[in-house]
C-alpha cells in the first residue's frame, strides 16, 4: 500500500498518532494509540517469549534508562557514536554525509533498473539478468561509478577521513535534494546521544545520558545475573526497553525516531565459539521472521561492510519496507569489547569460572538487537492491504484488510449484535462479550450496518468477528466469520471462547 495512505490509516484507526500533534507535532516522536499499544505489546510478547521462556539458557532483565557516565565512556559511544553531518549554506537543509552518498548511488540503481525493466520486456522469457548486468556497457559503467562512490565512502568512514568525505561529495557533485545547490559546509561529527544534568550536581560531573541502546545495562549487570541465576555458560540475557538518539535526518514515520524501543538479547559464550553462536543467531532470528508468515522475498541478509569499533562480525535482517529494504535487526558478534572496557574502567573483574575448562575468561558476545518500532512499521506495511471481495449481495467490492497473524492482532474477536435496536440481541451480544472478554481482547460493536461493522474490523486486523442473530436467541450458536477467508459458520456460544483463544495464541507461533 501507498505510504501515506498507510500513516493515515495507522491514525484513523488509533494505531499511531504525531507526538504533541495539538501543538504541531514534535518531529520523530510518536505516540502509540489504543490499537496500536495492543499490536505493539503483542510484537514484544512474541520476541519476550520466544527468548525467555523458549530458552532455558535465556533470562530477562528490566534496567534503568539512566547509567553512570562512565559507561558509555567504556562502550566507546562518547567517542565514536557519531554520524558525519553536512550542511547546505543555502536551504539551510542538514544531512549526513553517508546518506547523501547512498542516496546518490541508489538513484543510478534505479537506472540500471530502468534497464533491465526494458530489456526483461525485449527478451521476454530467454532474458538473462545476470548476463545482461555483466555485458551491457551502460550497465557496467553505471555499476562502477557506485562500487566507486560505496567502497570510496566506506574507508573514508572506516578512517574517520570527514574532509575525505566533503571532497567526494564535491567530486560526485551531489547537490541538496531540496535546493538542487552545491554549496555545502564541511563535513562534521555529530554525537548522537542525548544529554541531560542531574538536579544536585553541577558540570560535567552530574552529566547523564539517555541510553542509546539497551545493550550496557545487560553488560554492567552481567555477574549480578550470571550469580544470581547460577547460569553456564553459554547463556543470553533479554530485554525490552526505550533508547534514544539525536537523529540528524528522523524520517519515514516510526522507522528513524529519536525515541524508540529496542529488544535486545545479549548471549555470552566462550572464546573462539563465537562465530557458532553467530551463525546459530541469523538462523533463529530469520526463522522468528518468518514464523509470522512473512514472505522469504520480503527479508534478506546485509553483511556489514563497515563493522562497528566493537564487532568482528555483523549482519542485518533487512525487510522490504515501503521505501526499499532496510535494515530491521542487527546480529552482531561484539568480541569480549564491552565486557573488558567496563572492566578495565570499572576496576571490577567482570570474568566468569568455566569448570570444564578450568579457567576464567571474559565472555565473548553474540547480540541480536532489533527494533520493536521497526518490526510494528514492518507488520503493518506488509499485511495493509486492498482487495477486492464480494459483498453481501454477490457484487465485486473493495475492502482495506490488515492481514495481521491472528497472534499479533490487536483485537482478536468483535463481538457484534445483528441489529442494535432489538433489545434481547443486544442483550445477548452482552452475555457473549461478558464470556469471551476474560480469554481475548474483544470488540463490542452494534453501530451501523453488519457490513459496514466488518469492514471496520477488517481494516484493524481483527481475525474473527462473532455475529449474535436471531438463531442464537433459539439454539444458542453464533455466526463466526474469517477475517480472510470469509467463511461464516456457526458454533456454539460456549465454543467461542476456546476457538479464537486457540487460533489467536502467540504460543501458536511456536
Ligand atoms: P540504522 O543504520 O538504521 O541507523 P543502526 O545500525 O544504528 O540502524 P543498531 O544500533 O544496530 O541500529 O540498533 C538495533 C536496532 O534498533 C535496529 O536494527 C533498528 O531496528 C533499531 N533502531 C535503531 N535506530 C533506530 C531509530 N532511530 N528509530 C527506530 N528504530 C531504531
Amino acid at each position: 500500500m501507498d505510504f501515506k495512505k498507510l500513516v493515515s490509516h495507522c491514525k484513523e484507526y488509533g494505531f499511531i498518532f504525531q507526538s504533541s500533534e495539538i501543538y504541531d507535532g514534535l518531529s520523530a516522536a510518536y505516540d502509540y494509540g489504543p490499537l496500536g499499544s495492543e499490536l505493539k505489546n503483542n510484537i514484544k510478547q512474541y520476541w519476550w517469549k520466544s527468548m525467555v521462556q523458549m530458552h532455558k539458557n535465556i533470562v530477562g532483565i528490566d534496567a534503568s534508562i539512566f547509567m553512570h557516565p562512565k559507561t558509555w565512556k567504556a562502550s566507546g559511544h562518547v567517542d565514536a557514536f557519531n554520524d558525519p553531518l553536512i550542511d547546505n549554506k543555502d536551504s539551510k537543509k542538514r544531512y549526513r554525509a553517508d546518506q547523501l552518498i547512498e542516496g546518490y548511488a541508489e538513484k543510478i540503481e534505479a537506472k540500471i533498473l530502468k534497464d533491465v525493466v526494458k530489456a526483461q520486456k525485449r527478451f521476454g522469457d530467454d532474458f538473462d539478468e545476470a548476463q545482461f548486468r555483466s555485458t551491457n556497457n551502460r550497465i557496467i559503467e553505471r555499476q562502477a561509478k557506485i562500487d566507486h562512490a560505496i567502497n570510496t565512502m566506506n574507508k573514508l568512514l572506516g578512517d574517520g577521513d570527514m574532509e575525505g568525505l566533503k571532497n567526494l561529495i564535491d567530486e560526485l557533485e551531489i547537490a541538496c535534494p531540496d535546493s538542487g545547490s552545491r554549496n555545502w559546509t564541511e563535513v562534521r561529527q555529530f554525537n548522537l546521544m542525548f544529554s541531560t544534568q542531574l538536579g544536585n550536581i553541577a558540570g560535567e560531573e552530574g552529566k547523564l545520558y539517555l541510553r542509546p541502546e539497551t545493550a550496557q545495562g545487560i553488560f554492567v549487570n552481567f555477574l549480578n545475573v550470571q550469580k544470581s541465576t547460577r547460569q553456564k555458560i553459554p547463556f543470553g540475557i533479554a530485554q525490552i526497553g526505550k533508547a534514544f538518539r539525536n537523529e540528524i535526518v528522523a524520517r519515514q514515520f516510526i522507522f528513524r525516531m529519536r525515541e524508540f524501543e529496542q529488544m535486545e538479547m545479549q548471549f555470552f559464550v566462550r572464546p573462539g565459539e563465537e562465530m557458532k553462536w553467530y551463525d546459530y543467531w541469523k538462523q533463529t532470528r530469520l526463522d522468528w521472521h518468518k514464523a509470522l508468515g512473512t514472505p522469504a522475498e520480503n527479508l534478506r541478509f546485509h553483511d556489514h561492510d563497515n563493522l562497528a569499533h566493537y564487532a568482528n562480525a555483523a549482519v542485518d535482517i533487512e525487510f522490504k519496507f515501503p521505501f526499499g529494504f532496510r535494515e530491521l535487526e542487527g546480529i552482531h558478534s561484539r568480541t569480549d569489547f564491552d565486557l573488558s572496557s567496563h572492566q578495565e574502567l570499572s576496576g571490577k573483574k567482570l570474568q566468569y569460572f568455566d569448570p570444564e575448562l578450568n579457567k576464567n575468561y571474559v565472555p565473548y558476545v553474540v547480540e541480536t538487537s532489533i527494533g520493536c518500532d521497526r518490526m510494528f512499521l514492518a507488520q503493518v506495511g506488509q499485511s495493509l492491504q486492498e482487495e477486492t471481495v464480494p459483498d453481501a449481495s454477490g457484487n465485486d467490492s473493495t475492502r482495506t484488510v490488515m492481514k495481521l497473524h491472528p497472534a499479533l492482532s490487536p483485537v482478536k474477536a468483535a463481538i457484534l449484535p445483528l441489529v442494535k435496536n432489538k433489545e434481547e440481541l443486544v442483550k445477548a451480544a452482552t452475555d457473549v462479550f461478558d464470556k469471551v472478554k476474560p480469554h481475548v481482547l474483544c470488540q463490542y460493536d452494534e453501530k451501523d450496518a453488519i457490513g459496514r461493522r466488518y469492514r471496520r474490523q477488517d481494516a484493524i486486523g481483527t481475525p474473527y468477528s462473532i455475529t449474535i442473530d436471531f438463531e442464537t436467541l433459539e439454539n444458542n450458536t453464533v455466526t463466526i466469520r474469517d477475517r480472510d477467508t470469509l467463511e461464516q459458520r456457526r458454533i456454539g456460544i460456549d465454543e467461542i471462547a476456546k476457538e479464537v483463544s486457540d487460533k489467536t495464541n502467540i504460543n501458536s507461533l511456536f
